[in-house]
This record gives structure tokens, sequence and C-alpha cells, in this order.
């Protein structure tokens, strides 16, 4: 057993033991082994999620990290079999230098493809390629309702399909995922061409996504949510392509590391009132096109490990919903309102547009439409009381929360927004359960 484990938000605290698992013929057993010492176990990817949705019930985590080997891959196609544990960041390693990149990536590269699977993610190319889940076409997957060394089930569109699809943004409730075969995404280059450009509005935001998006693999918009007044709603938005040309260089500066927690959070309204207006001042008025390395476009927030340590001992949480197209705009200047009203900025606001490609998961969060991202320090009932707000919102707009990153869904709005949750609990292996689960299910 090794040390607590918390999720990436540190809220809830409930510190959680683990057991790691280093060989793919041992799942079955740990499985079994766990769940009569624990009563439940969740599996357990790098911890990446930020709320309670990584959290087990029981405390009890089953850590596949270890699990990080290719089993098969084939670089005429492009199509890798991996075990769950590898990371996306060791998988760019491997696969970049090659000419192929991961098809959907989420902010960070530090989560495995278990996870990956488990929570569906979305990356900056929804709008092209839909989640994660629509690039899997199989997965092993191991159960503890099956005799402990029998290989995984594997599931896939034609076989165990109900599986399949239960266990794509399943949040690892219908078993634990040994092994996926993923299709890659050819590139020619490790280089980004992006273009930026700040915008004055939450309207010329929209405008401006309406007419460039559909042109780029890639878009997000970056919004100050301190401005007020005339400022209200002005952002950065960037729109990227893979180059046609250039190196295929893997990236190896060494990241800056937040040593320990500070006893306050580092994150409060001065701090983020000056980030927020150096970072908008920082780019142009018009539009600059430039080129840079994947990994300052994908992953700004991995330059600095263990960030999620600046906001103190209290923890945060994210704030993550999908609106539809239609009330989109309305919706989301009436949150962007409310979190101003509330004079709680947060230090991460991000919106991305979502497209209509369907994901092959249940419970799968994206819908046709735009995603708004905040981060708020855990401040208490404070927060409870703009959470409520923003809910609100977000419940008369037709939208819905993410559950990789939420911590306070009510269970109410959780059952209406995923009403394909019954089948995912019919299908929930019996020695698997979470904090997220037994909070949103409760009748
Ligand atoms: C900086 C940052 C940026 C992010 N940006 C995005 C983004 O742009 N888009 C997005 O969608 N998400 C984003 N996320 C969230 C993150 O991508 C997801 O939470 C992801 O699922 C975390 O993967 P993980 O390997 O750390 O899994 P964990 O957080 O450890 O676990 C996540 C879920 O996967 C399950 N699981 C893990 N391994 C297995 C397995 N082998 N078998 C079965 N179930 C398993 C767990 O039980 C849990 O339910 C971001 C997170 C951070 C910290």
């Amino acid at each position: 057993m090794s040390a607590a484990l918390q999720s990436w938000g540190r809220y809830p605290p409930h510190p959680q033991s683990t057991t790691p698992c280093f060989w793919r013929g041992d799942v079955g057993a740990a499985l079994a082994q766990l769940a009569q010492r624990h009563g439940s176990l969740l599996p357990f990817g790098n911890g990446r999620s930020y709320g309670d949705s990584c959290l087990a019930a029981s405390n009890h985590l089953l850590q596949l990290r270890p699990l990080d080997r290719v089993i098969d891959v084939d670089w005429q196609t492009g199509r890798i079999c991996a075990e769950a544990g590898m990371t996306l960041d060791a998988l760019i390693a491997l696969a970049l230098p090659r000419g192929w990149f991961v098809p959907v990536t989420p902010g960070t590269r530090f989560v495995t493809l278990g996870g990956a699977l488990a929570n569906d993610v979305h990356g900056k190319n929804h709008h092209v390629r839909g989640s994660f889940g629509c690039h899997v076409g199989r997965f092993g997957l191991v159960r503890s309702d099956q005799p402990p060394h029998e290989p995984p089930l594997v599931c896939s569109r034609h076989e165990h399909p109900q599986l399949y699809a239960a266990t794509i943004g399943g949040l690892g409730l219908t078993g634990v995922v040994a092994w996926l075969e993923l299709q890659l995404m050819p590139i020619a280059s490790s280089l980004i061409d992006v273009t930026e450009q700040r915008f004055g509005s939450l309207s010329d935001y929209f405008a401006l996504s309406q007419a460039m998006d559909a042109q780029h693999e890639y878009s997000v918009a970056w919004i100050d949510c301190l401005a007020r007044g005339t400022a209200a709603g002005r952002g950065v938005y960037l729109a990227g392509n893979h180059a046609q040309d250039g190196p295929l260089a893997v990236a190896r500066k060494r990241p800056l590391r937040v040593p320990v927690t500070p006893p306050v959070s580092a994150c409060n309204r001065w701090s983020l009132s000056f980030f927020n207006t150096l970072y908008f001042h920082a780019h142009r008025a018009g539009p600059r096109r430039r080129q840079v390395g994947y990994e300052s476009f994908f992953y700004p927030l991995d330059r600095v490990l263990h960030w999620n340590r600046l906001y103190g001992p209290g923890g945060f949480q994210q704030y993550q919903c999908a609106i539809p197209h239609r009330e989109a705009e309305a919706a989301i200047a009436a949150l962007l309102q409310a979190v101003s009203k509330a004079r709680s900025g947060s230090f991460l606001a991000v919106l991305k547009r979502f497209g209509n490609l369907p994901s092959p998961g249940l419970l799968s969060f994206p819908l046709a439409g735009t995603t708004l991202a905040l981060d708020f320090p855990q401040a208490g009932a404070a927060t409870a009381r703009l959470f409520a707000t923003l809910d609100a919102i977000v419940r008369e707009a037709g939208g819905r929360l993410y559950p990789a990153k939420d911590a306070h869904m009510q269970a109410e709005d959780f059952q209406a927004w995923y009403p394909a949750w019954r089948q995912c609990e019919a299908l929930r292996d019996p020695a698997l359960h979470s904090r997220f689960w037994q909070r949103c299910t409760a009748p």
C-alpha cells in the first residue's frame, strides 16, 4: 500500500489509500482481494480528475499507473494497443517522432489512457474529432464477476457492445480497463500554426468562433472573468492547425515545480486580477500568426508541476458546464455576470466549442454547444452559494456539468442530465463504487 492520494482539486478531502497493480494478468486477482478486504474500490489513473469522481466510496483505490506497456503497434496505420496506465505524455514521446499524435487530448498530458476513456475526455478539436472514445476501437475489461484468472472481456461496438458503451465515459465503474486500442492521427510536424486574436466582448468571441473554428483543427478562448463595465467579456481567442512541415520533436523542457502547499491560497482576487490584465494586454488587438511547439499550445499548465498546490490546503473546485448552441451566448453571459457579482474571479476561464459528433459512450459529457470551465478556490458556503446560482442558469439553458471536474452536482441534476445513468448502474461492476456515484445516484 502506498501514500494517501487526493483528486486534482484536493477537494473534497477524502484521502485515499492505494494498492498498485504491476501486471495485466494480476488485475482480476487484485480486484477480488481488494473487494473482499474493503467492500468496494475504484480504479485510479493519474488523479487528474478534479472532484470526487476519482475517489473511491471505500477510500481504497487500485492504482493502474504501473500498467504502462505497449502491447502492439502498427506504425503504418497508427493503430496502437497499450496498457491503460500509459500516460499521453509517454504515448506522445513514442508516437510523435514517427509522425503520429493523439487524436484527442485534454489540457494536460499527464492523464492515463484508462482515465481518458473513463471520462471520455475532450480536447480543443471536439468540433472536428469528437471525444476520446470515438477513437478507441476495442478495450479489455476486467470485472469482479468474472473468474479472476480469465482474460479480460474484449469490448467493441460488436463484442459486448453494452459494456463498450457504458465504459466510455463510465467513470471507472463498469470494470477495470486493462488495455485499449487507439487510432492515432497522422501529423507532419510537432509545430502548431496558431492564430491569436483578442476580443472585446462575449458576442465578439461567438462571432470569431463561428467564423474561424471550422477552418481549424483546434480552437479555444480564455476569458477575463474579473473584467467589469465596458471590459466585461474580453478575452483571447486561439485557433491552431498542425504545421504542414517542420521537425517531429518531442518537448524536453524541464517543468518548474510548486514544492509545497502555501498556508493560504495564492490565487486571490488581487493576484487573479493582475494576471488577467497582464495576459490580456500581452496579446495584440489584431490577429497574430505564429508557430509554437505542441506542448505550449496544448499543455501550458503542465509547465508547472503541482500547480494545484497554489490554492492552499483548502483546495479548489472547477466548474465546467456545456450549454447548447441556441442558449450558449445568453447563458454564458449570465454565468460570467454571476461570477463577477460574487466577486470571485476564476484563474482559469476557458471557452471551447463542442461539435455534434456523437460519442459511443452513454455518459459522455459533451453536447453540441459551448463549454465554459472556471476554477475557484474552495471557500465553503460562499462557493456553494455561487454554484447554486450557476447551476440554476445551466439548468434553465438545457446544459449540464462535467462529472470529471465535479464535487458539488446535485443528484437530481445528474440524473436529469444523464438519463442513461440507470443503464450504467445496471452494468456497474458490483465491486466498484465512487464518492461521485454515491453522491449523485442517491435517491
Ligand atoms: C490541467 C488539467 C487540464 C484538463 N483539461 C481537460 C480537458 O481539456 N478536457 C477534458 O475532458 N478533461 C480535462 N481534464 C480532466 C482530465 O483529463 C480527466 O479527469 C482525466 O480523466 C484524468 O485522467 P487520469 O488518468 O488522471 O484518471 P483519474 O483522474 O485517476 O481517474 C479518472 C476516472 O478514470 C477511472 N479510471 C482510471 N483508470 C482506469 C482504468 N484503467 N480502468 C477503468 N477506469 C479507470 C477512475 O476510476 C476515474 O473514474 C484536465 C485535467 C487537468 C488537471
